[in-house]
Protein backbone atom coordinates (compact mmCIF):
# COMPACT_ATOMS: atom_id res chain seq x y z
CA UNK A 1 0.00 0.00 0.00
CA UNK A 2 1.40 3.59 -1.00
CA UNK A 3 1.52 6.51 1.60
CA UNK A 4 -1.53 7.54 3.24
CA UNK A 5 -2.74 10.72 2.46
CA UNK A 6 -3.38 13.15 5.28
CA UNK A 7 -6.65 14.24 3.41
CA UNK A 8 -10.12 12.79 2.71
CA UNK A 9 -9.81 11.68 -1.37
CA UNK A 10 -11.25 14.79 -2.58
CA UNK A 11 -14.90 14.51 -3.93
CA UNK A 12 -15.98 16.31 -7.36
CA UNK A 13 -18.71 18.70 -7.30
CA UNK A 14 -20.89 20.86 -9.39
CA UNK A 15 -18.88 24.44 -9.76
CA UNK A 16 -20.95 26.84 -7.96
CA UNK A 17 -21.07 29.36 -10.30
CA UNK A 18 -22.92 26.68 -12.50
CA UNK A 19 -24.81 24.93 -10.09
CA UNK A 20 -26.83 27.93 -8.65
CA UNK A 21 -28.59 28.06 -11.48
CA UNK A 22 -29.77 24.36 -11.63
CA UNK A 23 -31.69 21.97 -9.34
CA UNK A 24 -28.64 19.02 -10.33
CA UNK A 25 -26.71 17.26 -7.42
CA UNK A 26 -24.09 19.16 -6.12
CA UNK A 27 -21.84 16.71 -5.43
CA UNK A 28 -20.92 14.05 -7.79
CA UNK A 29 -19.23 10.65 -6.03
CA UNK A 30 -16.28 8.94 -6.09
CA UNK A 31 -15.67 6.75 -9.06
CA UNK A 32 -14.15 3.21 -8.50
CA UNK A 33 -10.55 4.47 -8.41
CA UNK A 34 -10.74 6.90 -6.13
CA UNK A 35 -13.14 5.04 -3.84
CA UNK A 36 -10.39 2.53 -3.62
CA UNK A 37 -7.53 5.43 -2.83
CA UNK A 38 -10.18 6.38 0.05
CA UNK A 39 -10.57 2.93 1.58
CA UNK A 40 -6.88 2.33 1.02
CA UNK A 41 -6.71 5.19 4.25
CA UNK A 42 -8.80 3.07 6.84
CA UNK A 43 -6.51 1.28 9.61
CA UNK A 44 -9.33 -1.65 9.69
CA UNK A 45 -8.92 -0.59 13.48
CA UNK A 46 -10.16 -4.02 15.59
CA UNK A 47 -12.72 -2.33 17.99
CA UNK A 48 -13.40 0.37 15.66
CA UNK A 49 -14.82 3.04 17.41
CA UNK A 50 -17.13 4.49 13.89
CA UNK A 51 -19.42 1.61 14.16
CA UNK A 52 -20.38 2.40 17.82
CA UNK A 53 -20.75 6.04 16.75
CA UNK A 54 -23.04 4.27 13.82
CA UNK A 55 -26.85 4.29 14.95
CA UNK A 56 -27.56 1.37 12.74
CA UNK A 57 -23.97 -0.20 13.90
CA UNK A 58 -22.83 -0.64 10.32
CA UNK A 59 -19.67 -2.95 9.80
CA UNK A 60 -17.44 0.16 8.56
CA UNK A 61 -13.99 -1.61 8.33
CA UNK A 62 -15.53 -4.41 6.91
CA UNK A 63 -17.62 -2.96 4.05
CA UNK A 64 -14.43 -0.07 3.58
CA UNK A 65 -11.96 -3.55 2.99
CA UNK A 66 -14.02 -5.39 0.40
CA UNK A 67 -13.81 -1.71 -1.61
CA UNK A 68 -10.05 -2.16 -0.89
CA UNK A 69 -10.29 -5.32 -2.55
CA UNK A 70 -12.03 -4.16 -5.20
CA UNK A 71 -14.91 -6.51 -4.13
CA UNK A 72 -18.19 -4.27 -4.27
CA UNK A 73 -20.34 -7.33 -4.19
CA UNK A 74 -18.96 -8.30 -0.89
CA UNK A 75 -19.11 -4.45 0.49
CA UNK A 76 -23.17 -4.02 -0.87
CA UNK A 77 -23.82 -7.33 0.81
CA UNK A 78 -22.51 -6.20 4.24
CA UNK A 79 -24.27 -2.71 3.90
CA UNK A 80 -27.61 -4.74 3.16
CA UNK A 81 -27.42 -6.23 6.58
CA UNK A 82 -27.73 -3.01 8.36
CA UNK A 83 -29.31 -0.63 6.39
CA UNK A 84 -31.74 -0.66 3.47
CA UNK A 85 -31.20 2.97 2.62
CA UNK A 86 -27.08 2.89 1.85
CA UNK A 87 -27.66 5.64 -0.89
CA UNK A 88 -29.75 7.81 1.05
CA UNK A 89 -27.61 7.88 4.22
CA UNK A 90 -24.18 8.19 2.18
CA UNK A 91 -25.55 11.41 1.05
CA UNK A 92 -27.46 13.21 3.74
CA UNK A 93 -26.08 11.72 7.21
CA UNK A 94 -24.57 14.30 9.76
CA UNK A 95 -21.41 12.22 9.47
CA UNK A 96 -19.22 14.33 10.88
CA UNK A 97 -20.77 14.77 14.17
CA UNK A 98 -20.90 10.38 14.16
CA UNK A 99 -18.73 7.74 12.18
CA UNK A 100 -16.32 10.24 11.01
CA UNK A 101 -16.12 12.05 14.38
CA UNK A 102 -14.38 9.25 15.85
CA UNK A 103 -12.37 8.14 13.07
CA UNK A 104 -8.91 7.01 14.91
CA UNK A 105 -6.99 8.43 11.54
CA UNK A 106 -8.65 11.45 11.91
CA UNK A 107 -8.11 11.91 15.83
CA UNK A 108 -4.14 12.26 14.67
CA UNK A 109 -4.15 16.14 13.69
CA UNK A 110 -2.08 15.34 10.73
CA UNK A 111 -5.14 13.67 9.10
CA UNK A 112 -8.84 13.88 8.00
CA UNK A 113 -10.78 10.74 9.01
CA UNK A 114 -11.51 8.41 6.52
CA UNK A 115 -14.94 9.67 4.14
CA UNK A 116 -16.80 6.97 5.48
CA UNK A 117 -20.19 8.78 3.85
CA UNK A 118 -18.77 9.20 0.68
CA UNK A 119 -17.49 5.26 0.39
CA UNK A 120 -21.43 4.11 1.70
CA UNK A 121 -22.69 6.41 -1.06
CA UNK A 122 -20.02 4.96 -3.40
CA UNK A 123 -21.12 1.19 -2.92
CA UNK A 124 -24.79 1.81 -3.06
CA UNK A 125 -24.77 4.06 -5.84
CA UNK A 126 -22.87 1.10 -8.20
CA UNK A 127 -25.36 -1.85 -6.48
CA UNK A 128 -28.15 0.69 -7.77
CA UNK A 129 -26.47 -0.17 -11.16
CA UNK A 130 -26.92 -3.68 -10.80
CA UNK A 131 -29.67 -6.45 -11.65
CA UNK A 132 -32.26 -6.01 -8.81
CA UNK A 133 -32.29 -9.42 -7.42
CA UNK A 134 -35.75 -10.64 -6.49
CA UNK A 135 -36.28 -11.99 -3.19
CA UNK A 136 -38.94 -14.88 -2.51
CA UNK A 137 -39.64 -15.14 1.22
CA UNK A 138 -42.96 -16.22 2.55
CA UNK A 139 -44.77 -13.72 3.99
CA UNK A 140 -46.78 -15.55 6.68
CA UNK A 141 -45.54 -14.57 9.78
CA UNK A 142 -48.16 -11.97 10.09
CA UNK A 143 -49.56 -8.74 9.19
CA UNK A 144 -48.20 -5.64 10.09
CA UNK A 145 -49.72 -1.91 9.45
CA UNK A 146 -46.87 1.02 9.02
CA UNK A 147 -48.35 4.92 9.22
CA UNK A 148 -45.91 7.12 7.51
CA UNK A 149 -43.34 6.48 4.99
CA UNK A 150 -40.47 8.42 6.06
CA UNK A 151 -36.72 6.78 6.58
CA UNK A 152 -38.29 5.22 10.06
CA UNK A 153 -41.44 3.61 8.38
CA UNK A 154 -39.41 2.60 5.44
CA UNK A 155 -36.69 0.37 7.87
CA UNK A 156 -39.33 -1.01 9.56
CA UNK A 157 -40.83 -2.24 6.55
CA UNK A 158 -37.85 -3.30 4.54
CA UNK A 159 -36.65 -5.52 7.96
CA UNK A 160 -40.28 -7.03 8.69
CA UNK A 161 -40.59 -8.01 4.89
CA UNK A 162 -37.09 -9.74 5.23
CA UNK A 163 -38.13 -11.69 8.63
CA UNK A 164 -41.35 -13.11 6.64
CA UNK A 165 -44.05 -10.30 7.53
CA UNK A 166 -46.59 -8.84 5.20
CA UNK A 167 -46.13 -5.01 5.26
CA UNK A 168 -48.51 -2.03 4.12
CA UNK A 169 -47.42 1.35 4.33
CA UNK A 170 -50.01 4.02 4.72
CA UNK A 171 -48.55 7.69 3.60
CA UNK A 172 -50.90 10.66 3.50
CA UNK A 173 -48.79 12.29 0.57
CA UNK A 174 -49.06 11.33 -2.73
CA UNK A 175 -45.59 9.96 -2.63
CA UNK A 176 -43.41 8.14 -0.29
CA UNK A 177 -40.40 9.37 1.26
CA UNK A 178 -41.58 11.65 4.03
CA UNK A 179 -38.73 14.65 4.34
CA UNK A 180 -36.43 12.10 1.79
CA UNK A 181 -38.97 13.22 -1.15
CA UNK A 182 -41.02 16.65 -0.15
CA UNK A 183 -37.91 18.11 2.29
CA UNK A 184 -34.37 18.01 1.61
CA UNK A 185 -33.62 19.63 -2.36
CA UNK A 186 -32.93 17.68 -5.38
CA UNK A 187 -29.34 19.09 -5.37
CA UNK A 188 -29.09 17.42 -1.89
CA UNK A 189 -30.62 14.18 -2.30
CA UNK A 190 -32.03 13.21 -6.01
CA UNK A 191 -35.65 11.91 -5.77
CA UNK A 192 -34.85 9.22 -8.63
CA UNK A 193 -32.37 7.72 -5.95
CA UNK A 194 -34.79 8.16 -2.69
CA UNK A 195 -37.37 6.20 -5.64
CA UNK A 196 -34.85 3.73 -6.58
CA UNK A 197 -33.77 2.98 -2.97
CA UNK A 198 -37.99 2.50 -2.14
CA UNK A 199 -38.73 0.34 -5.08
CA UNK A 200 -35.76 -2.20 -3.75
CA UNK A 201 -37.98 -2.44 -0.11
CA UNK A 202 -41.31 -2.65 -2.21
CA UNK A 203 -39.31 -5.58 -4.60
CA UNK A 204 -39.12 -7.31 -1.04
CA UNK A 205 -42.90 -7.50 -1.20
CA UNK A 206 -44.16 -4.20 1.15
CA UNK A 207 -47.29 -2.14 -0.23
CA UNK A 208 -47.14 1.25 -0.10
CA UNK A 209 -50.21 3.11 0.06
CA UNK A 210 -50.26 6.40 -0.70
CA UNK A 211 -53.11 9.25 -0.42
CA UNK A 212 -54.37 7.52 3.22
CA UNK A 213 -54.05 9.71 5.89
CA UNK A 214 -54.66 7.74 8.92
CA UNK A 215 -57.38 9.64 11.13
CA UNK A 216 -58.91 10.47 8.55
CA UNK A 217 -59.33 7.69 5.27
CA UNK A 218 -58.72 4.73 7.46
CA UNK A 219 -59.22 4.73 11.77
CA UNK A 220 -56.33 3.35 13.99
CA UNK A 221 -59.13 0.63 15.19
CA UNK A 222 -59.77 -0.63 11.97
CA UNK A 223 -55.78 -0.93 11.49
CA UNK A 224 -55.99 -2.56 14.89
CA UNK A 225 -58.78 -4.85 13.68
CA UNK A 226 -56.64 -5.89 10.09
CA UNK A 227 -53.37 -6.08 11.24
CA UNK A 228 -50.85 -8.32 13.77
CA UNK A 229 -48.97 -4.77 14.82
CA UNK A 230 -48.43 -1.38 13.82
CA UNK A 231 -45.59 0.85 13.82
CA UNK A 232 -46.06 4.83 13.74
CA UNK A 233 -43.88 7.14 12.13
CA UNK A 234 -45.45 10.06 11.12
CA UNK A 235 -42.75 12.58 11.87
CA UNK A 236 -42.75 16.29 13.06
CA UNK A 237 -43.33 18.15 9.97
CA UNK A 238 -45.86 20.83 11.45
CA UNK A 239 -44.42 24.22 11.39
CA UNK A 240 -43.50 26.39 14.28
CA UNK A 241 -43.72 30.45 13.21
CA UNK A 242 -42.46 33.26 15.09
CA UNK A 243 -45.81 34.51 15.30
CA UNK A 244 -44.70 38.40 14.24
CA UNK A 245 -46.92 41.39 12.42
CA UNK A 246 -47.34 40.47 9.08
CA UNK A 247 -47.04 36.32 8.87
CA UNK A 248 -50.34 36.21 7.04
CA UNK A 249 -48.24 38.57 3.74
CA UNK A 250 -47.96 37.48 0.87
CA UNK A 251 -44.97 36.46 -0.14
CA UNK A 252 -44.16 34.89 3.75
CA UNK A 253 -43.58 31.05 3.54
CA UNK A 254 -43.08 28.16 6.27
CA UNK A 255 -40.21 26.74 5.01
CA UNK A 256 -42.20 23.12 4.93
CA UNK A 257 -44.35 24.83 2.45
CA UNK A 258 -41.90 26.00 0.21
CA UNK A 259 -39.51 23.23 -0.05
CA UNK A 260 -42.90 21.32 -0.35
CA UNK A 261 -44.06 23.08 -3.31
CA UNK A 262 -40.82 22.85 -4.87
CA UNK A 263 -39.63 19.26 -4.29
CA UNK A 264 -43.04 17.04 -4.31
CA UNK A 265 -45.33 19.42 -6.45
CA UNK A 266 -42.64 20.67 -9.01
CA UNK A 267 -42.54 24.41 -8.29
CA UNK A 268 -39.31 24.92 -10.00
CA UNK A 269 -40.59 23.53 -13.16
CA UNK A 270 -43.53 26.20 -13.31
CA UNK A 271 -45.34 26.56 -15.74
CA UNK A 272 -44.78 22.99 -17.26
CA UNK A 273 -46.54 22.37 -13.51
CA UNK A 274 -49.22 24.14 -12.23
CA UNK A 275 -47.86 24.66 -8.86
CA UNK A 276 -46.95 28.41 -8.65
CA UNK A 277 -43.97 29.46 -6.09
CA UNK A 278 -44.08 33.31 -6.39
CA UNK A 279 -41.44 34.52 -8.83
CA UNK A 280 -38.54 36.21 -6.09
CA UNK A 281 -35.81 38.84 -5.97
CA UNK A 282 -34.95 39.78 -2.72
CA UNK A 283 -35.31 36.78 -0.10
CA UNK A 284 -35.04 36.70 3.44
CA UNK A 285 -34.78 33.11 5.49
CA UNK A 286 -35.04 33.13 9.37
CA UNK A 287 -33.29 30.50 11.16
CA UNK A 288 -29.70 28.54 11.11
CA UNK A 289 -30.64 24.40 10.58
CA UNK A 290 -30.37 22.57 7.71
CA UNK A 291 -33.90 23.38 6.36
CA UNK A 292 -32.78 27.22 6.59
CA UNK A 293 -30.00 26.15 4.23
CA UNK A 294 -32.35 23.75 2.33
CA UNK A 295 -34.70 26.86 2.10
CA UNK A 296 -32.06 29.72 1.41
CA UNK A 297 -30.20 26.89 -1.59
CA UNK A 298 -33.51 26.38 -3.04
CA UNK A 299 -34.58 30.31 -3.01
CA UNK A 300 -30.90 30.85 -5.03
CA UNK A 301 -31.90 28.37 -7.66
CA UNK A 302 -35.36 29.50 -8.29
CA UNK A 303 -33.24 32.84 -9.67
CA UNK A 304 -33.27 35.00 -6.46
CA UNK A 305 -30.69 38.02 -7.06
CA UNK A 306 -30.11 38.07 -3.14
CA UNK A 307 -30.83 35.93 -0.59
CA UNK A 308 -29.82 36.67 3.26
CA UNK A 309 -30.32 33.79 6.04
CA UNK A 310 -30.69 35.62 9.40
CA UNK A 311 -29.64 33.92 12.43
CA UNK A 312 -30.11 34.83 15.86
CA UNK A 313 -27.00 33.32 17.14
CA UNK A 314 -23.48 33.95 15.72
CA UNK A 315 -21.74 31.33 12.98
CA UNK A 316 -20.29 29.22 16.13
CA UNK A 317 -23.88 27.83 17.11
CA UNK A 318 -25.11 27.13 13.45
CA UNK A 319 -26.54 23.93 13.53
CA UNK A 320 -26.42 23.27 10.01
CA UNK A 321 -24.00 21.07 9.02
CA UNK A 322 -20.66 22.60 8.16
CA UNK A 323 -20.72 21.09 4.67
CA UNK A 324 -23.92 22.89 3.97
CA UNK A 325 -22.97 26.14 5.29
CA UNK A 326 -19.94 25.91 2.96
CA UNK A 327 -21.49 25.53 -0.17
CA UNK A 328 -23.98 28.10 0.82
CA UNK A 329 -21.66 30.52 0.93
CA UNK A 330 -20.08 29.21 -2.17
CA UNK A 331 -23.57 30.30 -3.99
CA UNK A 332 -23.46 33.82 -2.41
CA UNK A 333 -25.88 33.38 0.25
CA UNK A 334 -25.28 36.16 2.73
CA UNK A 335 -25.93 35.92 6.45
CA UNK A 336 -26.29 38.43 8.76
CA UNK A 337 -25.30 36.45 12.52
CA UNK A 338 -27.11 37.82 15.72
CA UNK A 339 -30.24 38.80 14.01
CA UNK A 340 -33.84 38.19 14.78
CA UNK A 341 -36.68 39.55 12.90
CA UNK A 342 -39.86 41.05 14.22
CA UNK A 343 -42.31 42.54 11.81
CA UNK A 344 -43.17 42.08 8.12
CA UNK A 345 -43.32 44.99 6.36
CA UNK A 346 -46.43 45.42 3.91
CA UNK A 347 -46.61 46.99 0.52
CA UNK A 348 -49.44 48.93 -0.80
CA UNK A 349 -50.83 45.25 -2.49
CA UNK A 350 -50.43 43.28 0.98
CA UNK A 351 -47.27 42.49 0.07
CA UNK A 352 -44.25 41.92 1.82
CA UNK A 353 -41.56 44.54 1.01
CA UNK A 354 -39.03 43.86 3.98
CA UNK A 355 -38.26 42.24 7.03
CA UNK A 356 -37.59 44.73 10.20
CA UNK A 357 -35.21 43.01 12.30
CA UNK A 358 -33.10 43.34 15.30
CA UNK A 359 -29.65 42.94 16.73
CA UNK A 360 -28.76 40.18 19.24
CA UNK A 361 -26.02 39.67 21.64
CA UNK A 362 -25.58 36.26 23.36
CA UNK A 363 -26.30 35.92 27.00
CA UNK A 364 -25.98 33.38 29.58
CA UNK A 365 -26.77 29.58 28.42
CA UNK A 366 -30.08 28.59 28.21
CA UNK A 367 -31.34 24.81 29.02
CA UNK A 368 -30.00 23.71 25.98
CA UNK A 369 -26.82 24.80 26.84
CA UNK A 370 -26.38 27.45 24.06
CA UNK A 371 -26.10 30.90 25.19
CA UNK A 372 -29.19 32.69 25.07
CA UNK A 373 -29.73 35.44 22.23
CA UNK A 374 -30.73 39.00 23.78
CA UNK A 375 -32.20 41.27 21.98
CA UNK A 376 -30.58 45.03 21.42
CA UNK A 377 -32.96 47.64 22.14
CA UNK A 378 -32.69 50.22 19.32
CA UNK A 379 -30.82 48.33 16.95
CA UNK A 380 -34.05 47.94 14.25
CA UNK A 381 -33.24 47.47 10.74
CA UNK A 382 -34.84 46.85 7.51
CA UNK A 383 -33.41 44.05 5.06
CA UNK A 384 -36.00 45.10 2.00
CA UNK A 385 -37.56 41.67 0.77
CA UNK A 386 -40.02 40.10 -1.18
CA UNK A 387 -40.02 37.16 -0.06
CA UNK A 388 -39.46 35.46 3.54
CA UNK A 389 -39.03 31.97 4.69
CA UNK A 390 -39.34 30.90 8.29
CA UNK A 391 -37.36 27.63 8.62
CA UNK A 392 -37.46 27.67 12.80
CA UNK A 393 -38.85 24.57 13.40
CA UNK A 394 -41.00 22.11 13.62
CA UNK A 395 -43.24 19.84 15.95
CA UNK A 396 -45.40 16.71 15.69
CA UNK A 397 -48.19 15.88 12.96
CA UNK A 398 -50.96 15.67 14.73
CA UNK A 399 -53.77 14.18 12.73
CA UNK A 400 -53.40 10.58 14.16
CA UNK A 401 -52.62 11.48 17.50
CA UNK A 402 -55.53 13.31 17.93
CA UNK A 403 -57.96 10.95 16.52
CA UNK A 404 -56.25 8.16 18.97
CA UNK A 405 -55.64 9.55 22.36
CA UNK A 406 -54.92 6.31 23.82
CA UNK A 407 -51.68 6.81 22.32
CA UNK A 408 -50.18 8.93 25.64
CA UNK A 409 -47.80 11.90 24.16
CA UNK A 410 -45.19 13.82 26.20
CA UNK A 411 -45.15 17.63 27.31
CA UNK A 412 -43.72 18.48 23.72
CA UNK A 413 -46.60 16.52 21.81
CA UNK A 414 -44.52 13.76 21.16
CA UNK A 415 -45.48 9.84 21.58
CA UNK A 416 -44.09 8.46 24.33
CA UNK A 417 -42.28 5.31 23.43
CA UNK A 418 -39.83 3.24 24.96
CA UNK A 419 -35.43 4.50 24.12
CA UNK A 420 -34.78 0.25 23.41
CA UNK A 421 -38.01 -1.11 22.06
CA UNK A 422 -40.20 1.81 20.39
CA UNK A 423 -43.08 0.34 22.75
CA UNK A 424 -46.00 2.65 23.30
CA UNK A 425 -48.86 3.02 25.51
CA UNK A 426 -51.07 0.96 23.63
CA UNK A 427 -49.99 -2.55 23.50
CA UNK A 428 -49.03 -3.73 19.73
CA UNK A 429 -48.35 -0.16 18.43
CA UNK A 430 -44.73 0.66 18.37
CA UNK A 431 -43.52 4.04 17.23
CA UNK A 432 -40.00 6.12 16.78
CA UNK A 433 -38.69 8.71 14.16
CA UNK A 434 -38.95 12.24 14.70
CA UNK A 435 -42.50 11.24 16.32
CA UNK A 436 -40.80 9.99 19.31
CA UNK A 437 -37.68 12.18 19.28
CA UNK A 438 -38.50 15.57 17.64
CA UNK A 439 -37.18 16.62 14.49
CA UNK A 440 -33.88 14.98 14.30
CA UNK A 441 -31.65 12.81 12.04
CA UNK A 442 -32.29 10.33 9.08
CA UNK A 443 -30.23 7.76 10.56
CA UNK A 444 -31.91 8.01 14.32
CA UNK A 445 -35.19 7.85 12.68
CA UNK A 446 -34.00 4.53 10.94
CA UNK A 447 -32.33 3.28 14.33
CA UNK A 448 -35.58 3.01 15.91
CA UNK A 449 -37.29 1.80 13.00
CA UNK A 450 -34.30 -1.23 13.31
CA UNK A 451 -34.88 -1.53 16.82
CA UNK A 452 -39.07 -1.57 16.26
CA UNK A 453 -38.53 -4.14 13.46
CA UNK A 454 -36.71 -6.74 15.96
CA UNK A 455 -39.82 -5.72 19.13
CA UNK A 456 -42.55 -6.33 16.34
CA UNK A 457 -41.22 -9.77 15.33
CA UNK A 458 -41.19 -11.01 18.91
CA UNK A 459 -44.51 -9.23 19.84
CA UNK A 460 -45.89 -11.07 17.08
CA UNK A 461 -44.38 -14.39 17.91
CA UNK A 462 -44.86 -14.22 21.45
CA UNK A 463 -46.67 -11.73 23.21
CA UNK A 464 -49.64 -11.48 21.22
CA UNK A 465 -51.23 -14.24 21.88
CA UNK A 466 -52.09 -13.14 25.47
CA UNK A 467 -52.62 -9.18 24.31
CA UNK A 468 -54.79 -7.80 21.66
CA UNK A 469 -53.89 -5.72 19.11
P1 LIG B 1 -40.71 11.79 8.11
O1 LIG B 1 -39.56 11.73 7.18
O2 LIG B 1 -41.23 13.12 8.50
O3 LIG B 1 -41.90 10.93 7.48
C1 LIG B 1 -43.16 10.87 8.09
C2 LIG B 1 -44.19 10.52 7.03
O4 LIG B 1 -45.43 10.26 7.69
C3 LIG B 1 -44.46 11.64 6.04
O5 LIG B 1 -44.33 11.15 4.73
C4 LIG B 1 -45.90 12.07 6.34
O6 LIG B 1 -46.59 12.49 5.18
C5 LIG B 1 -46.49 10.77 6.88
N1 LIG B 1 -47.67 10.99 7.72
C6 LIG B 1 -47.86 11.91 8.70
N2 LIG B 1 -49.09 11.78 9.24
C7 LIG B 1 -49.68 10.75 8.60
C8 LIG B 1 -50.98 10.14 8.71
N3 LIG B 1 -51.86 10.55 9.62
N4 LIG B 1 -51.28 9.12 7.86
C9 LIG B 1 -50.37 8.69 6.94
N5 LIG B 1 -49.13 9.22 6.81
C10 LIG B 1 -48.81 10.23 7.62
N6 LIG B 1 -31.67 14.71 8.48
C11 LIG B 1 -30.42 14.27 8.18
O7 LIG B 1 -29.98 13.27 8.75
N7 LIG B 1 -29.64 14.91 7.25
C12 LIG B 1 -30.09 15.98 6.55
O8 LIG B 1 -29.37 16.51 5.72
C13 LIG B 1 -31.41 16.45 6.82
N8 LIG B 1 -31.94 17.49 6.13
C14 LIG B 1 -33.24 17.87 6.34
C15 LIG B 1 -33.79 18.86 5.54
C16 LIG B 1 -35.12 19.23 5.70
C17 LIG B 1 -35.70 20.28 4.81
C18 LIG B 1 -35.90 18.63 6.73
C19 LIG B 1 -37.32 19.03 6.96
C20 LIG B 1 -35.35 17.66 7.55
C21 LIG B 1 -34.03 17.25 7.35
N9 LIG B 1 -33.46 16.23 8.10
C22 LIG B 1 -32.18 15.78 7.82
C23 LIG B 1 -34.23 15.53 9.16
C24 LIG B 1 -34.75 14.17 8.67
O9 LIG B 1 -35.22 14.27 7.35
C25 LIG B 1 -35.84 13.64 9.60
O10 LIG B 1 -35.26 13.52 10.90
C26 LIG B 1 -36.36 12.27 9.13
O11 LIG B 1 -36.90 12.34 7.84
C27 LIG B 1 -37.42 11.72 10.10
O12 LIG B 1 -37.93 10.53 9.60
P2 LIG B 1 -39.37 9.96 10.00
O13 LIG B 1 -39.51 8.68 9.24
O14 LIG B 1 -39.48 9.93 11.47
O15 LIG B 1 -40.43 11.05 9.50
FE1 LIG C 1 -11.32 2.83 9.49
FE2 LIG C 1 -11.63 5.13 10.91
FE3 LIG C 1 -13.26 3.05 11.36
FE4 LIG C 1 -10.68 2.88 12.09
S1 LIG C 1 -12.21 4.27 12.95
S2 LIG C 1 -11.92 1.30 11.05
S3 LIG C 1 -9.73 4.10 10.47
S4 LIG C 1 -13.08 4.21 9.43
Amino acid sequence: MGKRSYNKTPMREQDPAVRQHNFKEVALGYDLKEGRLEANRCLQCKDAPCVLHCPVMIDIPGFIKQIKEDDMEGARKILDRYTNLPAICGRVCPQEKQCEMVCRLGQSKKFEPVAIGKLERLVADWALEQPNEVTNITQDKGKVAIVGSGPSGLTVAGDLAKLGYQVVIFEALQLPGGVLTYGIPEFRLPKQIVQKEIDQIIAQGVKIETDVVVGKTITMDEIRQEFDACYVGVGAGTPHFMEIPGTDLNGVYASSEYLTRINLMHGYEFPDYDTPIQPAKNVVVIGGGNVAMDSARSAKRLGAESVTVIYRRSQAELPARVEEYHHSVEENIEYSWLTSPVEYIAGDQGQLVGVKCIKMKLGEPDTSGRRRPLPISGSEFVIPADTAIEAIGQGANRILLDTFPELVTNQRGYVKAHERTCATSVPGIFAGGDIVTGAATVILAMGAGKIAAKEIDEYVQFEKASTTV
